[in-house]
């Protein structure tokens, strides 16, 4: 035989064959859940304002990654649609079981109020207007997010979904009576209540860099909803709650974990600090959905975070959550480096799929340029990371403390079906606005979630790609 053989470079695929080649493969592990997608269209065309580092176009930088690997292929997907009258008093209805009627009112008259009228309530209500600026069609913007995560509860509801993501939402740190930390309407909160009439329990996991306080803070008292959070907690850190000692009042005490870290923590620290504390917690709590917010300020490199997270650390939390196989509905919320908030949002669309996204993007991006030099989906930290504060034994001391905290729950509480999580103090209000009393207040809920799929379609595949697709104007950044 002669050494002939078939020059190395000549074994390739044709340009013809390249295109068709699926940019993921499936994992061999193979366990495939329905998946669903839920946005809306118009989200990404509000502005906080330039120099804010809150920025809804990231949104659109992760469509383009999602549809880039083809993933808009495997699940279902959803845009939610809240143009009719119907389907505003339908959602407000939702909102105003959290929110004060005061503070909707405000939110939607802002820009029918004088610039007297407004600051007035912003003074009244110490509201910072730089963390959370009053920007043209706020109130829309935070309707299309808020409805987007209603739609991803209803299909678990309902189930038609294993998986449901909304990456607009997760906007963890808004109040009953005011905005706080960019964030104006807690969606998650309203999320979770509805979601409480028809599951029991409900286990919410927030891995943001910042303490999920609005989130705590409202079902603080009830043994319904566990929360527990992970973030940077010390000094003058936003907000400057979320210590080990909050752990819940009255029916809640402790139904709530905190889990204050400091500066520079690394993947496999983090990575097992979270599987050894979520795992015996979800045994333990045993929740019938859990709501997981990815705020992904806790990526390395981050605007305003202080964490070492890559992208594939902190999808691992996502990994191990899946795992679990309890209903899952996963939320975004902070993050403020965009081009790797969609990094991680679509690799973790990505693991709630089941697939393995090959690290090299897709070339057909419209704004491929900004991920450069790399161009990788999943690119190393590098050297001028930020020192890594938190000690072996530090960690371990934490890790002991929560875990004594799971061992008192002593299993999960019985099922019920009680709203003692609702806070009553604006009973009275919600009473006016629907100017019906309490029965009928049930029975316009009941008929909510027929109602709901009004507000939401499935698309056609063509439509959801050319609306996933579409280019927008670099300024956004
Ligand atoms: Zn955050």
């Amino acid at each position: 035989m002669s050494n002939t053989s078939f020059s190395e470079e000549s074994f390739f695929y044709d340009q013809k064959t390249e295109s068709t080649i699926p940019l993921f493969e499936f994992n061999i592990s193979n366990s495939k859940k329905r998946v669903s997608y839920h946005r809306n269209n118009d989200t990404i065309n509000y502005h906080y304002g330039p120099f804010h580092p809150m920025k809804p176009f990231r949104l659109r930088l992760t469509d383009h990654l999602v549809t880039g690997y083809g993933l808009h292929n495997i699940m279902d997907l959803y845009e939610v649609d809240i143009e009719s009258n119907q389907n505003i008093n339908l959602i407000e209805n939702k909102i105003l079981k959290f929110h004060s009627l005061e503070y909707i009112n405000f939110l939607k008259n802002l820009n029918d109020n004088s610039d007297q009228e407004n600051k007035k309530y912003l003074i009244k209500n110490d509201i910072d207007d730089n963390d959370c600026p009053i920007f043209h069609g706020l109130y829309r913007y935070c309707l299309n997010y808020t409805s987007t995560t209603l739609s991803a509860i209803n299909a678990i509801k309902q189930q038609k979904s294993d998986i449901a993501i909304n990456w607009s939402g997760g906007l963890h740190h808004a109040k009953k009576f005011k905005p706080s930390g960019f964030c104006y309407l807690n969606d998650i909160v309203i999320g979770i209540m509805d979601l409480l009439k028809t599951h029991s329990r409900v286990l919410y996991i927030d891995i943001d860099i910042h303490h999920g306080d609005g989130v705590q803070e409202a079902f603080y008292m009830t043994d319904r909803v566990f929360t527990i959070s992970f973030h940077k907690y010390g000094g003058y850190f936003f907000p400057m709650t979320g210590s080990l000692e909050e752990t819940g009042v009255a029916k809640g005490k402790n139904y709530c974990l905190n889990v204050p870290l400091m500066d520079g923590i690394k993947d496999f620290e983090y990575t097992q600090l979270f599987k050894s504390i979520i795992g015996p917690l979800v045994e333990s709590f045993n929740p019938e959905c859990i709501v997981l917010q990815c705020g992904t300020d806790s990526l390395g490199y981050d605007r305003l975070g202080t964490f070492n997270l890559t992208v594939k650390g902190h999808g691992e939390c996502v990994k191990f959550v899946r795992s679990l196989g309890v209903p899952l509905v996963l939320l975004g919320g902070g993050g403020y480096t965009p081009i790797n908030v969609s990094r991680a949002w679509c690799y973790e669309t990505g693991i709630a799929n089941d697939v393995i996204l090959k690290e090299k993007l897709p070339d057909n991006l419209p704004f491929k340029k900004y991920y450069s030099p790399d161009y990788s989906l999943y690119p190393h930290l590098g050297d001028s990371i930020l020192n890594d504060l938190n000690s072996k034994s530090f960690l371990n001391d934490t890790r002991i403390r929560l875990l004594e905290q799971i061992r008192t729950l002593q299993g999960a509480p019985s099922v019920r079906m009680d709203n003692e999580y609702i806070p009553s103090r604006d009973l009275q209000d919600l009473m006016l606005y629907l100017k019906k009393d309490d029965k009928e207040v049930l029975e316009y809920d009941d008929i909510y979630d027929l109602d709901m799929e009004k507000s939401e379609k499935v698309l056609e595949k063509e439509r959801i790609i050319q609306m996933l697709k579409e280019d927008s104007r670099a300024d956004f950044f």
